[in-house]
């Protein structure tokens, strides 16, 4: 230990001297590398915990304290490296050992009272401080974020917003403590994203005053159920059969296993398996076997059974109940958007430090090697990751505030707005994930440096709590419904950021320069006509159709081209205008120098990305060239405060990896002993 610090003092003496290290072995010292941290070679020209503080958005307080909890703990892994900490789940363990692994720490975390009013707790002050916590455990583990997130979010969300007085009297207290663990069958193994034809059948028997659930036929086993192995509660979503009528599918408490852990008569439970990403997450299969289960155990908010039979709802219209009964997932995508930045953020943290230390080549004979952070191919491979994840920041921030503070009248907006930043978050954090993984070389490789990792535990979150594919779907319908009523009722348009809509078309230069192209008023107008047209060519394509005999839902399916294109240019446009009013709050200096930079950047990169803007002629060519000349110009502005942006995150160190800081220490011989 004593040789290790005597020899990073050396080290630091050295490049604070800028003298060559002495010959410490038979090699020629020249050829030796040393590590030099970025920090010797970087300032920062902005106050980073002011940039921290508009990245977060809120309570850094509590999410300072969960860091530490966690890193305090031996329960989550601390590893230290170069005489630094750090913490990371042990991947290579069997599936059962990080099943106990994640039960252990949710025991460790209870204990510490984090989820202390994340179900009793009331009003956005309370709600915000659940997902700053949700968001550090998040960066911990996905694995350990899921099982919560579906005993919290999915099972005590469904409790909460699907029941009334007394389930919430029976189980929000318990669920909160951790005192019982719930988990949420929605899914079966023939309908995922169609929700809607899942085939568990209910009937009610009015002789005993029980529903019974019964899964008909194997396709309809639900699946992947997170939990399945140590739930003792379940949420079953069934169809509900009252006098041989359909009502629709409805949501049920139904229990699994007694306070034993034996699972309960008329219930199979099965495991789903081993899984490319997270094994510590228990996901199994369930059949239901004519359950009986009392008739107060319909989550009944939305509709209810009364002792005789009778079906009783105030939402006559079933899709509007149907809608109603999915409301708990809109929390789930709220936080899938949220974590995805988080994990860009901690990997490009990562490849970013990396990149400010490690060199390859030298372009003059003899001359010190590159960093690669100054190849402008590296930097473009970056940075503009980089300026994306602080775009979504600013989105993710403005969603949250949305949901916290939600009202029947903003649940619409909502439930389209969390749809694409969910679908566009975690597709870019997937693409982030495996730039930076390679940004990073064969150290991108190593499990213990995360981001490799990161690729096979976050990759999924493209799937569950609505398929990113069908999400974008539902809100290029979304925007088609506002399009016909605003032209069948001749109103303007209002809500969804549309209102540029009523407005007079943009108008681009046809000479773009660069003050033009840095403009947010040029940017905005950009993406305004994308928006704007697309959506009419959607509308005039799915009313072709129709008039060639296509249903509407048909002709949806047909114009599946422009509908994807538009609900891209739908969330790169909500997102800008986030982006825009978070600057928009600052005075003039140094931070919003920066931040603008990095608006711009995100704004050309989005356009120099989507071949929309030349297909239907936004841009002409000429413009279009300019644009992408504009792109490593950026670039090579932002190139200096790279460090500062990544050191803004305010993630602390044990949860980055040892090549963010001296990888050569870390890998070094006397590391090993
Ligand atoms: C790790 C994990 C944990 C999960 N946890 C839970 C849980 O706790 N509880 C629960 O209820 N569920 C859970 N799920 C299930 C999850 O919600 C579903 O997997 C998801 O909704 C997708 O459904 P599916 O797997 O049936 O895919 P499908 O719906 O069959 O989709 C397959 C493919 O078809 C495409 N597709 C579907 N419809 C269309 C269309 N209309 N047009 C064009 N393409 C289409 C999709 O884009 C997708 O690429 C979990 C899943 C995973 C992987």
């Amino acid at each position: 230990m004593d040789h290790r610090v005597s020899r990073r003092t050396e080290i630091l003496t050295n490049h604070l001297l800028r003298r060559a290290p002495p010959p410490s072995s038979v090699l020629q010292p020249h050829r030796c590398l040393s590590y030099s941290p970025p920090e010797l070679s970087n300032g920062f020209a902005f106050d980073l915990r002011e940039m921290r503080r508009l990245m977060d958005g809120h309570n850094l307080e509590d999410r300072d304290w969960l860091f530490s909890v966690i890193v305090q703990s031996a329960l989550f892994n601390r590893r230290e490296r170069a005489g630094r900490i750090f913490v990371c789940p042990d991947y290579n363990q069997s599936m059962e050992q990080q099943r106990e692994a994640t039960m252990r720490r949710i025991e460790y975390l209870v204990e510490r009272g984090v989820f202390q009013g994340w179900l009793t707790g009331e009003g956005p002050g309370e709600e915000l401080r659940k997902l700053a916590l949700y968001e550090v455990i998040g960066m911990y583990d996905h694995s350990l974020a899921v099982k919560l997130g579906v005993h919290y979010f999915l099972w005590g969300g469904a409790v909460k917003f699907l029941g009334t007085k007394r389930h919430h009297d029976k189980w929000l207290s318990a669920t909160e403590n951790y005192d019982m663990k719930g988990c949420f069958a929605l899914s079966e193994l023939g309908h995922g994203s169609n929700v809607r034809g899942i085939e568990t059948i209910t009937t009610y028997d009015s002789n005993t005053g029980e529903f019974v659930v019964n899964t008909p036929c194997e396709s309809g086993q639900k699946y992947w159920i997170g939990g399945a192995d140590h739930a003792t509660h379940t949420i079953v979503f069934s169809q509900l059969y009252i006098n041989g009528s359909n009502q629709g599918v409805h949501a049920f408490i139904a229990q699994i296993r007694d306070s034993d852990g034996n699972i309960c008569p008329n219930i199979r439970i099965a495991d789903c398996g081993h899984k490319i990403g997270v094994n510590g997450v228990d996901n199994g299969r369930i059949w239901f076997d004519n359950v009986r289960i009392p008739r107060e155990n319909l989550l009944n908010s939305v509709g209810d059974v009364s002792p005789t039979g009778e079906y009783l709802s105030d939402i006559k219209n079933v899709d509007q109940r149907f809608a109603a009964f999915l409301a708990p997932l809109t929390s789930g995508r709220v936080i899938i958007a949220a974590t995805a930045v988080y994990i860009s953020k901690i990997s490009l943290a990562i490849a970013i430090r990396y990149a400010l230390t490690r060199r390859a080549f030298s372009i003059t004979p003899n001359g010190p090697e590159v960093l690669l952070l100054d190849y402008p191919s590296h930097q473009r491979r970056l940075l503009p990751l980089l300026a994306k994840v602080y775009a979504m920041s600013f989105s993710a921030n403005d969603l949250k505030m949305m949901y916290v503070k939600r009202s029947p009248k903003s649940n619409k907006a909502i439930h389209i707005i969390s749809s694409a930043y969910k679908a566009t978050f975690t597709w870019n954090n997937i693409r982030t994930l495996q730039e930076c993984r390679e940004a990073c070389g064969g150290q991108g490789v190593k499990s213990e440096n995360r981001v490799g990792l990161f690729m096979g535990e976050f990759e999924m979150h493209s799937t569950f709590e609505g398929d990113n594919k069908v999400l974008m779907q539902q809100i290029s319908k979304a925007l088609f419904a506002e399009y016909v009523a605003c032209q069948k009722q001749n109103k303007p348009f209002s809500g969804l950021g549309l209102e540029h809509m009523n407005k007079d078309l943009p108008v681009i230069p046809s000479h773009l320069t660069t003050p033009t192209i840095r403009s947010s008023e040029f940017q905005i107008d950009l993406f305004h006509l994308r928006e704007r047209d697309l959506l009419r060519r959607f509308a005039d394509e799915v009313s072709e159709y129709q008039s060639r005999g296509e249903s509407k839902e048909s002709a949806f399916i047909l114009s599946y081209q422009l509908a994807e294109d538009l609900s891209r240019a739908f969330s790169e446009r909500a997102i800008l205008k986030t982006f825009m009013d978070a600057e928009s709050t600052l005075p003039a200096g140094s931070l919003k120098n920066v931040l603008g930079l990095l608006r711009s950047l995100y704004a050309m990169i989005s356009v120099d990305e989507d071949a929309t803007f030349f297909r239907y002629g936004y841009l002409s060519t000429e413009n279009a060239f300019v644009v992408r000349k504009e792109v490593p110009k950026l670039c090579a502005e932002l190139r200096p405060h790279a460090l500062a942006l990544v050191s803004s995150f305010g993630i602390p160190d044990a949860f980055l990896s040892p090549i963010a800081y001296n990888w050569v220490d870390s890998n070094s011989w006397s590391s090993q002993l």
